[in-house]
């Protein structure tokens, strides 16, 4: 039998998982089997009866930072559950998350997310594991959960087996260094507007001109920065 993709958390919150991931398409596909998840509670690994996982910045300064050796002992534990799964701290400091990278994690056995809190987590950690870091965003959240169930989400429903037809994964945005083209469905005509005539022409050339000529408009007007990749290829 295949392994399923496994997402191992480390967290102080493991109550939040699978949280959203259980309903919907990730929620079926976590019922069938085709991929699982551990949340581990960094808790678990301190060293004082407190369960101390953070304490004050060296040097002084704002916050707390989560400890060097507690987090250490978990990721050791989550490797030797998930030894082949890369190991990623969500980060504002990490490096954008892509559709591409995402890619690399689904078609992988899954991954290993360290969850930041406070102010985040002791440096020297992170050299000493070689831990990824990998960002969701410009901006700061609170805690790195739920942009590791973003990281999830976004793996899973590339897993085979989830989406009902893999065409509508083809074609998506990013898929192809583009944005996606415009949908339309019933009614035909709403509140004045009409769905574009081609799409109702029932020709398949046509209507696949139409929707790669939308998708390279809008991606040249909203997303300059992919055209340019897309024009240089
Ligand atoms: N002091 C940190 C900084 O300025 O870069 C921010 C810490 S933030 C309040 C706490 C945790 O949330 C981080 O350790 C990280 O795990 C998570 N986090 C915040 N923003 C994130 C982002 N854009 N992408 C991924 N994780 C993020």
């Amino acid at each position: 039998m295949t392994r399923s993709w496994h997402a191992t958390v480390l967290t102080i919150y493991p109550d939040m998982f699978p949280g959203p991931l259980a309903t919907s398409l990730s929620g079926q596909a976590l019922d069938k089997g085709i991929w699982s998840l551990t949340a581990i509670n960094l808790r678990d690994f301190a060293t004082d009866k407190h369960g101390s996982v953070d304490d004050t910045p060296a040097g002084g300064g704002p916050g707390m930072v989560m400890r060097a050796d507690v987090v250490a002992a978990a990721i050791d534990h989550a490797k030797s559950e998930n030894p082949d799964a890369p190991l990623i701290y969500l980060s504002p400091r990490g490096a954008p998350l892509t559709q591409a990278r995402v890619r690399q994690l689904s078609e992988g056995p899954g991954a290993v997310l360290l969850c930041g809190r406070f102010e985040g987590v002791d440096e020297r950690v992170l050299k000493a594991r070689d831990v990824e870091e990998i960002s969701i965003g410009d901006y700061v959240l609170s805690g790195g959960e739920i942009a590791a169930m973003i990281m999830i989400d976004a793996a899973i429903r590339l897993l085979p087996g989830v989406v009902g037809d893999d065409r509508s994964l083809a074609e998506e945005s990013f898929e192809q260094g583009l944005l996606e083209y415009p949908h339309f469905t019933r009614p035909r005509d709403w509140e004045g507007l009409a769905i574009p005539d081609v799409l109702l022409s029932g020709n398949h050339g046509r209507i696949a001109q139409w929707r790669r000529e939308q998708a390279q408009e809008l991606t040249k007007l909203r997303r300059p920065d992919m055209w340019a990749k897309v024009r240089g290829k």
